[in-house]
């Protein structure tokens, strides 16, 4: 598992296990989501796309690799 601070609200984590190479969440969010040489998601370093594209990218993914938590601040 992967995670980073999205917003100081907002944290986001992917799961590499469950991630089958759909590609769709980079599309949607290419500053925060791409895949690696072995087509799996990775985090990018920031500064991220904005919550709501991170948002789509997240119910997009077909197999709920992208998890987002409430952070408490
Ligand atoms: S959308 Fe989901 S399955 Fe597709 S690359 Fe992203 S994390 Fe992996």
């Amino acid at each position: 598992m992967i995670e980073s601070q999205l917003t100081p609200g907002l944290r986001v984590r992917i799961d590499r296990n469950r991630c089958v190479c759909s590609e769709s969440c980079a599309r949607l969010a290419p500053n925060t989501f791409e895949t690696d040489d072995e087509g799996l998601v990775t985090l990018l370093a920031g500064p991220f796309d904005g919550e709501t594209a991170v948002r789509a990218a997240a119910a997009n993914c077909p197999v709920a690799a992208i998890i987002l938590e409430p952070v408490d601040r």
